[in-house]
C-alpha cells in the first residue's frame, strides 16, 4: 500500500524557487530555512525534494478546502463579511506542539496526522470559489510558502476571475518567495508567535526571517494583519509581549494585531486555556506600544469591544462583531470612518454585501 509520502512525491513537478550551488547542491528558497539539499535530499518541511538536480514541489492536490467567513483567518480589515475560500496543502517548515492544524500540517511527520489529498486543478478550485460566492481565495490551514509555486498558479486563476488571494502563514518567509508572490497576492496574515529567538528555536524556526517578512510585506504594500496565540507560559510575559508590540508599531502602528486564545491541544493537553483576562491584558500592551488596532479572539462575547473595529481617530464603531459575525457595518464608501472621516486603514469594498456565512462550511470538490 502506498504510504501518504509516496502519493505526494507523484504530486509534484520542477519548482521555481530555487538555485544550483557552486557544489552541485540545490538552494530552496520558499522558506526561511533555505535547505541547502544534496541529490535525493528532502527539505525540512517533508514535501520539496532534489531529484536528479531539480527541486520537485508539491502540484495538483489539496489537503482539504473549506469556506470561511473571512474573520476566521483572521483579517479584521479586508472585506469585512466576505467569503473566503480556503484552501490547504500538507505539511509544514515548523512543529509548533500547539498546531491547530496539525491533522494538514504534520501530516508527513506524525504518524497520528492523517489527511489524505485530493487531486485539484486551479481552474476548478477558482470556478467553485466564485460558484460558492467567494470574494477571496486563501491558501491556508498547513504553511502556505512551501507550497508557494502551486499557490501561485491557483492565484493567477483567481485574478482573472476578479478574486482577491491571500496566504494565512507563519511568516518564516525570504525575500525571493516575497517578490516572486508580489505579483498575485493581496492579503498576508503572519502568525507572530513570540519575540524570544529560544522560542522560535523550539518551534523549528528563527525569529530574524519572520520580522523581515513582516518589514517586506509592510514596504510591499501587501495588506498585512498580524496574530499572535498567546500561550500561557510560552509567549504571555509581558516582557515579551510589549516587545514584540514595540517592533510592529515600529513598522506601521496601522497593523492590526490579534491576540487569540489557546485552547489546550495537539501535544500541549496539560497546558491551561487562555483566559479573557489574559487577552485583555496583552490588548493592553498594544495599545500602549502604540498599535491603532487591537483584537482579541476565540473567545467571543467575553472580551468586551475588543472584537469591534473602532475608528483611531475619534472612536466611533465602524464594525460591531460577535466572533466572525458582522452585527453592524458603518465604514463609509470611501474607506473612511462615517463619523469623523478618517481614512481606515485596509482594503475595503465602496459597499457592505452582507455576510453570506459567519459560521465555516466544509466543501466536497465537485468531480
Ligand atoms: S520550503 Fe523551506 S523547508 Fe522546504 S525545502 Fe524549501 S527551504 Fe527547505
Amino acid at each position: 500500500m502506498s504510504t501518504l509520502a509516496d502519493v505526494l512525491s507523484r504530486e509534484t513537478r520542477e519548482g521555481e524557487l530555487y538555485d544550483v550551488l557552486p557544489d552541485g547542491r540545490l538552494r530552496c528558497y520558499a522558506c526561511g530555512h533555505q535547505c541547502p539539499l544534496p541529490d535525493g535530499a528532502i527539505g525540512v518541511c517533508k514535501v520539496r525534494f532534489n531529484q536528479s538536480g531539480r527541486l520537485r514541489v508539491p502540484w495538483g492536490y489539496v489537503g482539504g478546502v473549506q469556506c470561511d467567513p473571512i474573520e476566521k483567518k483572521p483579517f479584521f480589515h479586508a472585506y469585512p463579511g466576505a467569503l473566503a475560500y480556503s484552501f490547504g496543502m500538507l505539511g509544514c517548515d515548523l512543529h509548533c506542539g500547539y498546531c491547530q492544524n496539525w491533522v494538514t500540517s504534520q501530516a508527513l511527520r506524525d504518524p497520528a496526522a492523517v489527511s489524505p489529498p485530493m487531486e485539484a486543478r486551479a481552474l476548478e478550485l477558482v470556478a467553485d470559489a466564485v460558484r460558492m460566492g467567494a470574494r477571496v481565495l486563501v491558501s491556508t490551514y498547513n504553511e502556505p510558502l512551501i507550497t508557494s509555486e502551486w499557490a501561485v498558479e491557483i492565484f493567477k486563476e483567481a485574478k482573472a476571475a476578479g478574486l482577491v488571494t491571500g496566504f494565512v502563514s507563519n511568516g518564516n518567509g525570504t525575500p525571493k518567495v516575497l517578490d516572486y508572490l508580489r505579483p498575485w497576492i493581496d492579503l498576508y496574515k503572519v502568525d507572530l508567535k513570540s519575540f524570544d529567538d529560544r522560542h522560535y528555536r523550539e518551534l523549528g524556526g528563527r525569529l530574524e526571517p519572520i520580522k523581515d517578512t513582516i518589514r517586506r510585506l509592510h514596504a510591499m504594500d501587501v495588506w498585512l494583519e498580524i496574530v499572535t496565540l498567546l500561550i500561557p507560559g510560552f509567549n504571555d510575559s509581558s516582557d515579551e509581549l510589549t516587545r514584540l508590540a514595540d517592533f510592529i508599531a515600529n513598522v506601521s502602528p496601522d497593523i492590526p494585531w490579534h491576540v487569540t486564545a489557546f485552547h489546550s491541544d495537539y501535544k500541549m493537553g496539560d497546558t491551561p486555556n487562555t483566559t479573557a483576562e489574559m487577552l485583555r491584558q496583552a490588548a493592553a500592551i498594544g495599545r500602549r506600544a502604540g498599535l491603532r488596532h487591537v483584537y482579541a479572539g476565540n473567545l467571543p462575547g467575553a472580551v468586551g469591544d475588543l472584537e469591534d473595529t473602532r475608528c483611531a481617530a475619534c472612536k466611533a464603531t465602524l464594525v460591531a462583531r460577535a466572533g466572525y459575525r458582522i452585527r453592524d457595518y458603518r465604514i463609509t464608501a470611501n474607506g473612511c470612518c462615517h463619523a469623523c472621516g478618517t481614512p481606515v486603514p485596509g482594503r475595503f469594498d465602496a459597499h457592505f454585501a452582507g455576510q453570506l456565512a459567519s459560521q465555516p462550511s466544509v466543501i466536497r470538490l465537485r468531480r
